[in-house]
């Protein structure tokens, strides 16, 4: 986990939008930014985001829900959710914790996810849920 970036501290209760401004999404971070991660999927690879976790019941969309797109692929289970506006992704339902959500942590009000040192790039090209079989 992480409270601080960059010297700003992250705080509990944070806001999120796209680029546009349609999709607005409170957080509730009372561990700062857990697990802050890249993935080398065929999907993330293309977005290069910083992404990091939250419970389902730490994101709220309290704006621009009817903008907000689902797109899903291979198995669809994961829910990828972007701006139809400004093509943002915000977050998405993940596919081997489906009661978390990553989310873009670009899109933190006031946080610059490049300050974040050191982050891993996950391996999604053997993503774990198809290395147990799943
Ligand atoms: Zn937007």
């Amino acid at each position: 986990m992480l409270k601080e970036v960059g010297g700003v501290c992250i705080q509990p209760r944070h806001r999120a939008s796209c680029h546009c401004g349609s999709v607005e999404l409170k957080l509730e971070l009372p561990d700062g930014i857990v697990d802050p991660r890249r993935c080398d999927c065929s999907l993330c690879r293309r977005k290069g985001a910083v992404v990091a976790s939250v419970p389902l019941s730490g994101i709220r969309v309290v704006k621009g829900g009817e903008c907000l797109r689902l797109y899903q692929f291979n198995t669809h289970s994961a829910k990828h959710y972007f701006c139809a506006n400004c093509g943002i992704y915000t977050h998405h339902q993940r596919r081997s914790h489906p009661d978390q959500y990553g989310y873009n942590v670009g899109c933190l009000e006031g946080v610059n996810p490049f300050a974040i040192p050191d982050v891993p790039t996950n391996d999604g090209i053997n993503h774990p849920a198809d290395r147990l079989g799943v």
